[in-house]
């Protein structure tokens, strides 16, 4: 505080301060560590394999739904290796309808839209499921499987299928 500042003046922008900021719509900012964070948990998620058809090796960070501020997200990542990811460049429909991308304009979030991805069965084997990924993990989890009904509810109601 600087000198000859009215001492009843600080309390009063204290109190308005988080009004202010709860009424303002949340700004869409992401520092360059929030995005790098965001690429490592996602690395680690997908244990450097391909999300579509495991391969390892070379893989490439995909955005799910077109890359735009803000939205270098785990929910909106995933693994791809250049073969796949040139698939969903040249297929955008099919790649949307079999859960490797989330459309552009969509009342779902990224972490609402149904992901196709393996998973490891008790037995150490891998299989397709569907999940939800989070951008957070909740008790060291990083997505939830979600039945095939769901994510096909989910798709219809976007009006991809
Ligand atoms: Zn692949």
């Amino acid at each position: 505080m600087s000198i000859g500042t009215p001492l009843g003046a600080e309390p009063v922008v204290a109190l308005h301060e988080p009004v202010e900021r709860a009424v303002r719509p949340k700004a869409v900012r992401q520092t360059p560590s929030e995005a790098r964070a965001a690429y490592n948990l996602v690395t680690r998620r997908d244990e450097e394999t391909c999300v579509r058809c495991r391969r390892g090796g070379a893989v490439q960070r995909d955005h799910r739904q077109n890359r735009l501020p803000g939205n270098t997200v785990p929910s909106n990542l995933q693994l791809l290796c250049p073969p796949c990811h040139l698939w969903k460049t040249e297929n955008p429909e099919q790649a949307l309808q079999e859960g490797w991308a989330v459309p552009r304009h969509t009342m779902f979030t990224p972490a609402e839209w149904p992901a196709r991805r393996w998973v490891k069965t008790l037995h150490g084997t891998y299989r397709e499921a569907w999940v939800l990924y989070f951008d957070e993990p909740e008790h060291g989890r990083m997505w939830l499987e979600i039945p095939d009904i769901d994510a096909h509810y989910r798709r219809r109601q976007a009006g991809i299928l």
